[in-house]
């Protein structure tokens, strides 16, 4: 470990701060650690490894495809990404999709797709919306899109054409809104932001805006989708139809995917040349994504909701007793312990993992929770053991 950690110091540019561990193996909700312990993986890779490290039936699908054809580009055919095209677009909606190979490519084709519809209505329609809290990506795009300063620290200047509206607050949103916009970015529940839920006025207000100043509506999925807060994609805990829907993390099973799926109307925004990824729908990636979906189903989704409920009232029994416990949030598996500044987030992540279990922050001070779905009455009564003795000795 101690060379690991040497060699990460020397050879890794510093712009992560790490845990003094690290694993070797991974089996559905647990990881091995280096350190010869093993433990329970509330985190999933951050949210990516849905149905929990090395399931047998995607390690079969990545064996299988690996030992046939890797990648051939864009410039030709592939049965493999058509087949995971029509799948994103059975479980969403009538429409197209741009395969690439992260969260924040996915989120800079929905900005790029989005100037190029403003571009065919006037050369003023650029304004590009999302809201405070937010999270959208690392690119230079993607990280002025994300409402929160302290990421954009240093790079200015970003690129024009960008405003910020307060999370949740219809006012503002009329506010901001005229006739420039061309799209506004929504995640159904704000992941890094602190688990925050849009609110359904909120929603409301978005479609009632877009009747008559025509925008495109975009969900970021990239946390949210693939089952993870119940639902197959976050925005369906709303009524609302998006123009866009962003994808990645989960839908790779731990192979890099991204996804832009766009409404088939706008399919007339998009000619050859102007946006690529020599990655994007490679086979490997296509193969494995597919499987991925397929595992998805509605009785994997009643599972998702059984134990997120479970959870959910075990934490809110936590909260009658703790008072430095100033909300619960989330839907699904995922899920916020908000903690008022009495109480450190990081001190209670690093405990959990002393205790092997391991968890993650977001936002100003909230644990976040995003087990596999693999997960069991078992394991979540081991977790809210370790979580309660964390809590007490507070
Ligand atoms: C993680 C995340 C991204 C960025 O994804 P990367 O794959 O890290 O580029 C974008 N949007 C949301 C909502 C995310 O949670």
């Amino acid at each position: 470990m101690d060379e690991i950690v040497n060699l990460d110091r020397t050879y890794i540019l510093p712009f992560y701060s790490r845990f003094g561990i690290g694993f070797y193996k991974g089996k559905g909700a647990y990881l091995y650690g280096y350190d010869g312990r093993k433990y329970l993986d509330f985190t999933s890779g951050i949210g990516v490894l849905n149905f929990g490290h090395s399931h047998p039936a995607i390690t079969r699908e990545i064996k299988k495809q690996a030992s046939k054809l890797l990648t051939t580009s864009n410039l030709f055919y592939s049965e493999e990404r058509v087949k995971l095209a029509k799948k994103i677009i059975d479980i969403t909606f009538d429409g197209g999709v741009f395969l690439s190979n992260s969260g924040a490519e996915a989120n800079e084709a929905a900005i790029k797709i989005a100037r190029f519809f403003g571009k065919t209505i006037s050369k003023d329609k650029y304004k590009i919306l999302s809201l405070t809290g937010s999270f959208h990506g690392r690119t230079l795009a993607t990280i002025t899109a994300t409402g929160q300063k302290k990421y954009q620290k240093n790079l200015e200047p970003l690129p024009e054409g960008f405003d910020y509206v307060e999370y949740n607050n219809v006012e503002d949103l009329e506010r901001k809104m005229d006739e420039n916009v061309c799209v506004v970015f929504l995640e159904s529940i704000q992941g890094e932001g602190g688990i925050r839920p849009l609110s359904d006025e909120f929603v409301a207000k978005v479609k009632e805006l877009k009747k008559k100043y025509n925008f495109l509506i975009v969900f970021d999925e990239v946390q949210t989708g693939v089952g993870r807060t119940g639902k197959y994609f976050g925005y369906m805990n709303f009524d609302i139809e998006p123009d866009m829907v962003t994808l990645a993390k989960a839908i790779g099973g731990g192979v890099p995917v991204g996804a832009t799926v766009l409404r088939r109307e706008y399919f007339n925004v998009c000619e050859p040349g102007m946006h690529a990824s020599t990655m994007g729908g490679n086979q490997l990636a296509s193969a494995v994504a597919l499987k991925v979906l397929e595992l998805l189903s509605d009785d994997v989704l009643k599972h998702v909701n059984k134990m997120g409920e479970l959870i959910m009232n075990e934490l809110e029994i936590l909260k009658s007793k703790y008072d430095f416990i100033k909300e619960i949030r989330g839907k699904g598996l995922m899920i916020g312990v908000d903690l008022d500044s009495r109480v450190e987030v990081i001190g209670v992540v690093k405990k959990l993992m002393e205790r092997g279990i391991l968890t993650l922050r977001a936002g100003e001070n909230v644990l976040r929770l995003l087990p596999p779905f693999v997960i069991t009455e078992k394991e979540i009564d081991i977790f809210i053991r370790n979580l309660t003795e964390v809590f007490r000795s507070m």
